[in-house]
């Protein structure tokens, strides 16, 4: 069995990062996120990291040697953005801007022509400089709390980036995230991400204490090798529980066996 702490919620934490598979299939917790067993959430945690050997993507941004700039510049660009159209701008955009003192002083039109091929050029151009003079002015904070509060940093991205950065405990949920979790614990509640308790709380237990940056990229990737918006790859996918494949296997047997 796994090692088995609480967190500040009460739910049971994870340690993870041991790649140990944990055989449990308990679709009937799936009735709520928050009521899912913590076997049942060790096993899915366990599955997204051990995908990462077959499903990692390769991207500039993922480099070893990255700096904190290149990673914050990069969440920006991948705002509404898929990450294989943001790494044909990130490159040319990092050599023209290395640091935060070349983004700030890059005249506005000249960024926004390089940001062109993503769409949304002047707003992001008007991010990415409003930051660039806010960390010149204030530096870069650590915590996801403190980086939510610079201009333009979001709820995912503060978290996004403290995860990577210095591996801080907390659980960046997009919809490609919420749609992975949703499909294998069941629905959130509330429409807005953010704000449900039990997605935020379930997520946040999934996540390892060892490496949650390491966690949140396997994650993305499992979401977007395996757990694909519309095509789900369910019978290749390693993860032991799910409640979409469960109920997705009861309604074809229910079919096959149906009351003709
Ligand atoms: S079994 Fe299907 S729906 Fe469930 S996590 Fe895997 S790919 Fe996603
Ligand atoms: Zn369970």
């Amino acid at each position: 069995m796994p090692n088995i702490e609480k967190t500040p919620g009460g739910l049971p934490l994870s340690e993870g990062g041991s790649g140990e598979s944990v055989a449990t299939s308990h679709p009937e917790h799936a009735a709520r996120p928050a009521s899912a067993c913590a076997e049942c959430r060790a096993a899915f945690q366990g599955s997204v990291l051990r995908s990462a050997a077959t499903t990692r993507r390769s991207f500039p941004w993922r480099r070893s040697e990255r700096s904190s700039y290149e990673l914050v510049v990069a969440e920006i660009l991948l705002q509404q953005t898929r990450a294989e159209q943001a790494a044909k701008v990130f490159p040319t955009l990092v050599d023209q801007c290395p640091d935060w003192l070349g983004l700030a002083n890059m005249p506005t039109p000249d960024l926004e022509e390089l940001l062109r091929p993503l769409g949304l050029q002047k707003r992001r151009a008007a991010a990415l400089q409003a930051l660039a003079q806010e960390v010149l002015e204030r530096g870069l904070p650590a915590s996801a709390s403190e980086l939510e509060a610079l201009p333009g940093v979001g709820q995912y991205m503060a978290r996004a980036i403290a995860a990577q950065l210095s591996n801080e405990v907390v659980a960046p949920i997009d919809t490609n995230v919420a749609r992975v979790l949703e499909r294998v614990f069941g629905p959130r509640r509330l429409a807005d991400i953010r704000h449900d308790p039990d997605l935020q709380a379930l997520a946040l237990a999934l996540v390892p204490r060892s490496d949650s940056g390491g966690y949140l990229v396997a994650l993305l990737d499992f979401a977007s090798a395996i757990c694909r918006p519309r095509t789900p790859r369910c019978d290749e996918c390693p993860a032991p529980a799910c409640r979409y494949r469960w109920e997705n296997m009861n309604s074809c047997h229910k079919s096959e066996t149906g009351s003709s």
